[in-house]
């Protein structure tokens, strides 16, 4: 927060505000985070007019608007289908943090969906990383999950 003062010089303000929040996720949300959670699988859904499978689930399949409910296990491999590299340093939402730079954030495709699943891919060399690749969740050790996104520590890539 800038203000001027009398003489005209520009005065800083720097302050923090506490906003703590809190959301529901849904019924799917939570069954999705408790899998991963407690038995570090990945679970989606899948449309049974359709056929398609959606991670993580959700209530209505947009295509087709048919109601959904039969949950299915997911392999926690999949395939890069976009990626980038961010080399600029911004505040993390998850952690109030700044995430230290460079990392990547990519759009993986799970062996067993139809949409993709967007998270952090754990290499940054241009060089080694290429749409295509197979990538493997890696968790959180079982004592440190919490039930949200954080447990899912980033891919690795497998070949
Ligand atoms: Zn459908």
């Amino acid at each position: 927060m800038s203000t001027q003062n009398r003489q005209g010089e520009l005065m800083q303000l720097t302050f923090a505000y506490p906003m703590p929040y809190e959301w529901s996720i849904g019924l799917y949300g939570s069954r999705f985070f408790q899998e991963i959670k407690e038995k570090r699988r990945f679970i989606g859904i899948k449309c049974n007019g359709c056929g398609m499978v959606y991670v993580p689930p959700r209530r209505v399949c947009g295509p087709c608007f048919k109601e959904l409910s039969e949950l299915v296990p997911l392999s926690d491999t999949g395939v890069i289908t976009a990626f980038s590299v961010v080399n600029y340093p911004f505040i993390d939402p998850n952690t109030g943090l700044q995430r230290p730079i460079p990392y990547t954030y990519g759009y993986i495709r799970l062996d067993g969906a139809d949409n993709i699943f967007s998270h952090i891919i754990n290499e940054t060399d241009l060089g080694r990383i290429h749409v295509g690749m197979k990538v493997r969740a890696v968790f959180k050790e079982p004592d440190r999950m919490q039930g949200n996104i954080q447990d899912i520590k980033y891919f690795d890539i497998i070949s």
